[in-house]
């Protein structure tokens, strides 16, 4: 099911910060920025505590990150601050919040995809696509089916990431990963998709 803003604001209220919190970006991330895959106008969706708009904005990304979660908002912004980096956040959900169409360059994903219900999803995709510029990227990274086990979030196939971004955009790659998470049960390491996408023809 996908959850209330509330029961997110209560994941990062926590003493311990919740599971995908790691305070560093995810390596697939870093290595994507590495690469200089990271530019221009830049949205980093469900981007909690923004490591990951911080990652762009340090890559020189005109970044910014969006969240359900106020609290983990004030995290990203205090981070910014924190490491002299200058990005935009904005807590919002990104179903119903005010979002430019066409505006960015590149859009993240770091485990929000997977956390929607499959009419949220359907929403989320159409939002993914509404705001992409024609030629921008997008770079998704989910759980996935590879994953064991009944917890954590929902497990994505790969297939099902096919279908969701079969319209208005080609597929560039679409390749086993993982996240790196704060231990759950002893567990460091997920398995994750990592989805690059290129939007066609912004219509
Ligand atoms: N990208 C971050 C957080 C991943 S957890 C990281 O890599 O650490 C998924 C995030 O998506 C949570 O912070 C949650 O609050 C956010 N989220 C879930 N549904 C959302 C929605 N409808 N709009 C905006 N953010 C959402």
């Amino acid at each position: 099911m996908t959850h209330a803003a509330s029961d997110w604001d209560a994941a990062y209220a926590g003493d311990a910060p919740p599971p995908w919190d790691i305070g560093r970006p995810q390596p697939v991330f870093a290595s994507l920025a590495a690469a200089g895959r990271f530019s221009g106008a830049l949205l980093d969706v469900g981007c909690g505590t923004g490591e990951h708009t911080l990652l762009a904005a340090a890559s020189g990304a005109d970044a910014f990150g969006i969240d359900l979660a106020a609290v983990a908002i004030e995290r990203a912004r205090a981070k910014a601050v924190e490491r002299g980096l200058s990005a935009r956040f904005e807590a919002g959900d990104a179903l119903s919040m005010s979002l430019p169409a066409a505006a960015f360059d590149t859009v993240l994903d770091s485990g929000c995809f997977h956390s929607f219900d499959d009419a949220g999803r359907a929403r989320y995709v159409d939002v993914l696509r509404r705001v992409t510029r024609g030629g921008g990227a997008l770079f998704l990274a989910c759980f996935s089916d590879r994953q064991p086990g009944d917890w954590g979030p929902r497990r994505v196939t790969s297939a099902e990431l096919v279908d969701a971004f079969a319209e208005g955009w080609s597929i560039e790659s679409l390749e086993p990963a993982t996240f790196v998470i704060n231990p759950v049960m002893d567990v460091t390491e997920v398995q994750a998709w990592l989805l690059v996408a290129r939007r066609i023809d912004a219509s």
